[in-house]
This record gives C-alpha cells, structure tokens and sequence, in this order.
C-alpha cells in the first residue's frame, strides 16, 4: 500500500472540483469499471485500484500515476498543468488512443458453414430491396396462409382472447393438460400408438422442436437420412446439431415418392434416423401406406427412430386420407410433429408439438434429453396452447379449402393447368399442402444455376419464387411455387413466368 495515495486522491480531487459521482460517471463514460463504493475504499484507504483504473484516475484528475501512488519525485498537479498535459473534460468523454492492434471482427459461427436456409435467403433480401424502391414484387415463396386472405377461424379468436389473462405465467414446459390431451385424442384417431399426455411436447411451431429433437438426437458424426428435396428446416437442424443429413431421393417419376432402393443403399452404421415428410414441402406429395411400410420395414431393420413431419396432414385433397407413419410402427420408436400454423392459418401465433410413440423404452435416455431441453426452454407460448382444444375438436373448416370450389383446391388445379402447358415445363400433380414442384427441361433451358433462375426471374419479371437448391435438391432447374395466392395474382404470376421462359436462357 501507497500511504499517500488516498490523501494525493482526494487533494486532486479537491483541486478539480470533483466529487465521488462525478468521477464515476466519467469512468462509465469511459467504459472503465468504477463503483462508489470502490472509489470509498481508495479515499479511506482501504485498497487501491489496479493498474487500468489508476491510469484513468490519473487522466482524469490531470496528475501523473506516480505522483498519486505518493512518489516524491513526480511532477506535481501543477507541473502537470504546466506541461499542458490534457486533463479529462468532466461529461465530454476523452477520444479514446488509437489501438495499433487491428480491429477485430466478428465472424458467425463455424457451426452454420453447412447450414442452408434459402427460403428466407438472399434472393428474398433481393426482392425486399426491389419493394423499398417501389417495385410490386409477386411472391410464390413463402407457405404463410395469412398474409393472402387466408383468415384464423373466429372461433380461435376468441377463444384466445378470452384466455388471455390466464395465459400470463409460464405454463408446464410440456403445455397446458388441455392441449395435451387434445393432441393426445387427435394422435389416437390417427392410430398412433402408445401416446400419454406425458409424451407431447407444444412448442413456438413446430420447428423449435425440430431443433430440439434434433439437438437431443444427435452426435458427432451421428448420420441421420433426410428427403432430398426436403424442409431445409430438417437439414439444417441435424448440421448444428453437430450430426450429418445423409439425403435420400424422392422420385419426381414416381410421384415425388421416397426411392426404398436409395434409402437402402444410404444406411450405413453411423445411421440412427429417418425423417419422413408426409405430406411433403416442396413437393406437395401425399405418400400411400404401402410406401410408409416400406420405409418402416427399413426403420425396424436397421433400428432407426423415425421423425415424421406431418405438419400438413390436415391438408390433403381429392378424397385421400393420410396416414401417420408411426401408426404403422407400433415397435419403433417415433416422434411426430405437426401444428396449427397450416391447417388452422395461423403460422404467427407460433403453436406446434411433438408426439413420442410406440416403443419408448427404447428412447429412455434420449426422452431425458428431450425433457432437459424442453425445461431448459421453460415452455412454449401459452396463449397459442390456449386454442389447441378449440382447433382440434369439432368440425375442421380448413376442409372446405380443400374440395371443389374451395381457394386451396381451386387455386392448384389453376397453377398445375397452368405450368403443364408451359412449353418446357413438366410438373407432378400436388395433393396436398400448397406447394407444386415444377421442372425445367434440361435441354431447353440449359439452367445450371438454381439461384441465377430466380434472380433473373425476380428482376425480369418480379416474381419471387424458390429454386430448387434452397431445398437440399441437386439436380438444377426445379423450383417451388406456393400456390396461396388468390387465383388474379396466380394468373399474372403465371403470364409472367409464361413470358419469362419463351425467352430464358442459361
Ligand atoms: N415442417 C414443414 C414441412 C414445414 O413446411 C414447416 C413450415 O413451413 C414447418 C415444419 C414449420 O412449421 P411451424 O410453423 O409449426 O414452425
């Protein structure tokens, strides 16, 4: 200890007119770390500061560091005047010294290299960029219902509305008993075997809880097969989970439907899952049971969890019925997410969940995991929860959507009429979702870059649609169109993606 310091302190002090506060607010203005109490301790004499802030003191008093610690030979205040040495101005912060190291920057995470999400991605950035100068951009890009007319059920509305202030604290980090259950009811009418209200996990949609089955699943070097195309939602989530999407092949000949044959040949002993998407984005294809069982009989094979996306399951056409995959593995262990931001056109609210099925012994670590994460995230958003019970019972509006004379229905015979006599354009009848995944032929349009297609497309034409990159596909020259616009804005769509393509070159 300096026995002169806390006298040299409070003399400057004095000297400068400066109290406690003062000093303490130019230390922040200075982003140097000084409290009151501290800067008592240094006037009592109790302590002294370290190096840093000493040489602020020092600066902001106009005296030498020296001469505070009591050095008899260091110039005095006056001295220090007397050399012009600048004292620091009380409130107007002292320009800080030019560093000589060089500024650091501050780069994403080497954990996102492999990651892809291209549906919100730089084409998007680009139309935005057209919009802010004035430019009416038709966008085919986002599966969104809401923002083209699509309206939640009044019923929703008000049901949570008049929930809402119970809604106010967090909620079991599972969800609220009366979603649960009402998702329990709705998995049991779908024959998914072996579901408590212990099992089903609500999340803000279901992709927070892709992310977090994914994190829980998955380990280094840990290979999960994945659709190609797929929801890169999926891809991305096994990636920063730290795990590989191994990609299977669905097959546009066949109906966009998985190719057994190629998901055979990618297991290998690193593989521990599949993950179906049933019905499917991008391509709107509803696969048949004898397909599922297919893709089960692999699963029980080679002993993988299967994660099933059924998000749009309420949303099949031309009388078909879908068929939740784990229904049909009642010995396997499976996870089935689905959610109201389709079916009920209420993607803002942020409601999903995920169901754990059949053979869950199996799964009892993994089940930890999953209960650590989810309490880890407290709960999901309780208000959305609040209207589960109200959407999943009775009768589902969302059907009238889907049949003759309904906007869903209506507006995918128009845009598959419509691409199938493009010249060049071959395309798979969707039915289900609101998604169609159309082809350009190869030898006419030469498309090596997906990307490149949309830009082009976007500013010749502004129309903003996906390329089939974004979803994990290969082969170049395929694109998604989500058909929820109302059939004029479909129409000019379609004039104008006619007219781009009877010139269009790669
Ligand atoms: N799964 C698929 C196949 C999707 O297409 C989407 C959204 O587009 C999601 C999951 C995510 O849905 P949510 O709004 O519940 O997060």
């Amino acid at each position: 200890m300096h026995a002169d310091f806390s006298a040299r302190l409070g003399q400057a002090m004095d000297k400068r007119g400066l109290r406690q506060a003062d000093l303490v607010r130019m230390a922040a203005n200075e982003g140097v770390k000084l409290g009151k109490s501290q800067l008592s301790q240094y006037l009592s004499g109790k302590t002294e500061p370290r190096k840093a802030t000493l040489s602020f003191l020092a600066s902001a008093l106009g005296v030498s560091a020296e001469w505070l610690l009591g050095a008899a030979d260091a110039p005095t205040p006056q001295e220090m005047r007397q050399r012009e040495t600048p004292p620091v101005s009380f409130n107007t912060p002292t320009k800080k010294k030019e560093s000589t190291m060089p500024r650091r920057q501050f780069k994403k995470s080497s954990k996102l290299d492999n990651v892809l999400y291209d549906i919100r991605g730089p084409v998007l950035d680009e139309a935005y960029r057209m919009e802010d100068q004035g430019i009416h951009v038709l966008k085919l890009n986002i599966g969104n219902p809401a923002p083209f007319g699509f309206r939640t059920p009044d019923e929703v509305v008000k049901d949570m509305q008049d929930q809402l202030t119970e809604c106010e604290g967090y909620s079991n980090s599972r969800g609220l008993f009366s979603a649960r259950k009402a998702i329990m009811q709705y998995d049991q009418l779908k024959g998914i075997p072996n579901v408590d209200v212990e099992d089903i996990y609500t999340g803000n949609g279901a992709s927070e809880l892709i992310q977090l089955a994914m994190n829980a699943f998955m380990d280094e070097g840990d290979e999960i097969l994945v659709p190609s195309p797929d929801y890169p939602l999926w891809t991305a989530c096994a990636t920063l989970a730290g795990g590989t999407a191994v990609h299977y092949i669905c097959d546009e000949k066949a109906n966009w439907y998985p190719d057994i044959d190629d998901i055979r040949s990618k297991v290998t002993p690193r593989t521990k899952g599949i993950v179906v998407i049933n019905p499917n984005n991008p391509t709107g294809a509803l696969y048949p049971r004898e397909v599922l069982e297919q893709i089960v009989d692999v699963a029980r094979e080679n002993q993988l969890v299967i994660f099933a996306d059924e998000i749009y399951d309420r949303l099949v056409m031309d009388g078909k019925q879908h068929v939740s995959i784990a229904s049909l593995a009642p010995d396997l262990f499976c996870i089935t997410f689905n959610g109201l931001s389709k079916s009920h056109m209420v993607a803002g609210y942020r409601i999903g969940w995920m169901s754990l099925s059949g053979n869950k012994r199996i799964a009892k670590d993994l089940i930890d995991g999953i209960n650590m994460l989810s309490n880890m995230r407290l709960c999901s958003n309780v208000p959305a929860q609040s209207i589960v019970q109200t959407c999943l019972g009775g009768i589902q509006r969302s059907q009238g959507l889907l049949v003759p004379g309904g906007r869903i229905y209506e507006q995918r015979e128009y845009v598959y009429e419509r691409l199938s006599n493009m010249d060049g354009v071959t395309v798979t009848k969707p039915e289900a979702a609101f998604y169609i995944f159309p082809r350009l032929d190869p030898d006419k349009f030469h498309i090596t870059d997906d990307d490149q297609f949309a830009l082009d497309l976007l500013k010749d034409e502004h129309v903003l649609i996906t390329a089939g990159k974004g979803f994990n596909w290969e082969k170049p020259g395929y694109f998604r169109i989500v058909y929820l616009p109302r059939k004029h804005t479909l129409h000019e769509a379609m004039d104008k993606l006619e007219d781009f393509l009877s010139y269009y070159r790669q």
